[in-house]
């Protein structure tokens, strides 16, 4: 599970200090979503840097299953990331000189044994996500969508317990956002992982069942989607 609670983010800049976030509490059981919508520069990005472990909060605590990343010293915590962890992002960040088969196995090198089991896992991850036959190809060779889809299955690889999805579907055009947005959803219920998405699209948003606005740096809960 994840336990966020009573998170605060503040930025000192010249003119005075900047309340991105405050006192954000943010809990999941094991296999819930939720998503977190919000107009550009609301603070929705600090907040998944900071429920991923990438920057630490102001104040305010963080526990994912039964860890404490606060805790943990530089090197704990990037091991901690990469098994316990996966992200996406708007843009999909794959290694231009690797197949997709490779980008998606790119988490799995600082592991040493992970050998042929990973790579049935990247080939059944990419099949799932509908890239059975692009295993060889470049990212240049492959369509926005197809990107993103090889950025989830590399988010998925090594299983973690918790996807972080930062505008996902920002890139992509109606449809192909539409479809990506329900892969992942897909993704959830046959995995099980806690999924975080924030977005600035109520459509994309519709789509899940437990919604928050991020408001002033508070996290207000929405009325349940239809
Ligand atoms: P969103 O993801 O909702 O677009 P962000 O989380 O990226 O918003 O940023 C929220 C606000 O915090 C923005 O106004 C941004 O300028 C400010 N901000 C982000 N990082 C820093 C930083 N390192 N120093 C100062 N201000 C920052």
């Amino acid at each position: 599970m994840l336990i966020a609670e009573a998170i605060t983010k503040n930025y000192p800049t010249r003119t005075g200090v900047l309340e991105i976030l405050r006192h954000v509490d943010l809990n999941l059981a094991d296999g819930q979503s939720a998503v977190v919508l919000g107009p550009s520069g609301c603070g929705k990005s600090t907040l998944l840097n900071i429920l991923g472990t990438l920057e630490p909060p102001t104040s305010g605590s963080l526990r994912l299953d039964d860890v404490e990343p606060g805790r943990l010293d530089e090197r704990e915590l990037a091991g901690f990331r990469n098994r316990r962890i996966g992200f996406v992002f708007q843009e999909h960040h794959l290694l231009p000189q690797c197949t997709v088969l490779e980008n998606v196995l790119i988490p799995t090198l600082v592991r040493r044994d992970s050998g042929g089991a990973a790579a049935d896992r990247a080939r059944a991850l990419l099949t799932r996500v509908g890239l059975a036959g692009r295993l060889e190809h470049f990212p240049a060779e492959i369509s926005g969508g197809e990107r993103q889809r090889v950025a989830i299955a590399r988010a998925l690889i090594n299983q973690p317990a918790l996807l972080l999805a930062d505008e996902p579907t920002g890139n992509l055009d109606r449809r192909t956002a539409e479809t990506v947005g329900d892969l992942l959803l897909e993704l959830q219920s046959l995995e099980g992982f806690m999924l975080v998405l924030v977005t600035h699209s109520e459509r994309l948003a519709g789509r899940f069942p437990r919604r928050y606005a991020l408001i002033d740096g508070a996290l207000e809960p929405l009325a349940a989607s239809a």
